[in-house]
């Protein structure tokens, strides 16, 4: 059962060979006896979790053609509001923090009958691609517990790793779907910017994040993508396009398929065995029909820079609404007004966070907008400019997802800027607001999983998620998972 997909779980509930009390309480089981082990869950509530299953059961959703997700269990990145839960975005901060209302993914999610196993751990407001920034303490890679997971939806990905979750939601401001999908051996989505509401997911960057299913295969992230995504009327950034259906292409055949290999995504800086399993999985796409072409995206190599003056100047305006004041923590000790905004902001935030609100406050300041903020800006519009012009040769973009597998627990904590090149390959993707996804393609060093990822163009997700299906009906590293946990 732990295996099954979600076209399979649903057939299986729509057979009565299970009800969603009964996969409930599998999971739940499951997640009871190892997540102590692995520290993807953060919060956790039997009795709602329960509720919801019995609420599936009885709407007559089950098994139903319209409403496949229904029954089926799922978890949320802590960085969901969710009613009745805690949310805590992995920080101090909103450690006791209940949200009044439900954010847009999560409602869709539940309105297609999906039930909630819980929150998810990850980096303090998504700062973070290892998990070791969360205020909960680190996600251990369910492969080799003595490796990071990713991050920052760390805790997303060791959780559907271990099985202790068919799927799960996640978010992508640099590769935080994207990088902890290839490092525990997943598929994950970050969709077109606009293509998913951003409606009571907790802001990092707002011009860079975007909500996306993972799961373990993109058949799956399919059928998670048609229930969240649509317009919004309460973010702005939505995109009012009509509804697709992005399982139509799944089935057709990869025939005719330009791929682009960027020059810049083959150099150095790429590790030996990830190669190897990138340049094979491109083998296997050239003996499915499709052809290779090489492309290039010249100022990718600036997108790291340009995403930590962006990215750090968004979050120190988004961040300032922590004060004490209304929501979250508060020092229990200050003298005036001023003094009490600061202890809470020193006592509530951690280093990452404070780190990114100095760089962004910094970078917008008089005297350096223009040199930073503003140079930024510039580059990034020349960024997308590459991929525009990319895609006039190529039907979608393939390259590694991430530099290395899954690195140890403290190898790159003590050095922000190494951390930071975790995402060289992702990042360029969200400045350009494209679509971009992870999927396993083989495993390397100590057998830690890889990821290909696969760049669509805008609006490109059917595509790419049909190049992403027809790869995994030809290959099986979509099944594996780690043989202690079976
Ligand atoms: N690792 C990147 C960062 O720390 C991206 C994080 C993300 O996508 N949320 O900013």
């Amino acid at each position: 059962m732990i295996n099954l997909s979600l076209r399979e779980l649903s057939a299986a509930l729509a057979a009565r060979e299970v009800s969603a009390v009964e996969l409930a309480t599998l999971f739940l089981d499951r997640i009871d006896r190892l997540n102590p082990g692995l520290n993807a869950f953060i919060s956790q509530d039997r009795e709602q979790t329960l509720a919801q299953a019995r609420a599936a059961d009885a709407s007559g959703k089950v098994g139903a053609h319209d409403t496949p997700l229904a029954g089926i269990p799922l978890a949320h990145k802590d960085i969901f509001c969710t009613r009745g839960w805690r949310t805590s975005c992995g920080s101090h901060m909103l450690e006791n923090f209940v949200s009044p209302y439900d954010a847009h993914v999560v409602e869709r999610l539940a309105g297609a009958g999906m039930v909630t196993l819980g929150k998810l751990n990850m980096d303090e407001f998504a700062m973070g691609s290892s998990n070791e920034t969360s205020y909960f303490g680190p996600v251990k890679n369910p492969w080799d517990t003595a490796r990071v997971p990713g991050g920052s939806s760390g805790g997303s990905a060791a959780a559907i790793a271990a099985r202790l979750t068919p799927a799960a939601t996640g978010t992508d401001t640099g590769g935080s779907i994207r990088q902890p999908a290839a490092l525990c051996g997943l598929t994950g989505l970050k969709p077109t910017y606009g293509a998913v509401s951003r409606y009571g997911m907790i802001a990092f960057a707002s011009s860079l994040d975007q909500a996306g299913p993972m799961a373990k295969s993109a058949e799956d992230c399919a059928l998670l993508l048609n229930a969240m995504a649509g317009f919004d009327a309460r973010d702005s950034t939505s995109l009012e396009r009509p509804a697709e259906d992005y399982t139509r292409d799944l089935e057709q055949p990869l025939a005719g398929l330009r791929i682009g290999m960027p020059r810049e995504f083959f150099g150095d800086g790429m590790d030996a065995d990830v190669r190897a399993a990138v340049e094979a999985a491109l083998a296997e796409y050239r003996k499915l029909g499709a052809t290779t072409v090489e492309v290039s995206l010249p100022n990718s190599g600036l997108s790291v820079p340009v995403y930590y003056v962006i990215a750090p100047a968004e979050a120190s305006s988004n961040l300032s609404r922590f004060d004490g004041v209304r929501y979250g923590y508060r020092a229990p000790e200050y003298t005036d007004l001023n003094d009490m905004y600061s202890k809470s902001r020193a006592q509530g935030f951690g280093a990452e966070v404070k780190r990114r609100i100095l760089i962004g406050t910094y970078v917008l300041s008089h005297g350096y907008y223009d040199a930073y903020y503003l140079k930024a800006q510039k580059i990034r519009r020349l960024i997308a400019a590459d991929f525009v012009e990319a895609f006039k040769q190529c039907d979608v973009i393939m390259g590694p997802t991430s530099p290395s597998v899954a690195f140890a627990f403290g190898a790159k904590s003590a050095d922000p800027v190494q951390m930071y090149l975790s995402d060289i390959y992702t990042i360029s993707t969200n400045l350009a607001g494209l679509p971009g996804m992870s999927l396993p393609c083989g495993f390397g060093q100590g057998g830690m999983p890889v990821g290909l990822q696969i760049i669509g163009s805008w609006f490109g997700e059917a595509k790419m998620l049909q190049a992403a299906h027809q790869y995994q009906k030809a290959t099986d590293w979509h099944t594996r998972m780690p043989e202690n946990l079976k």
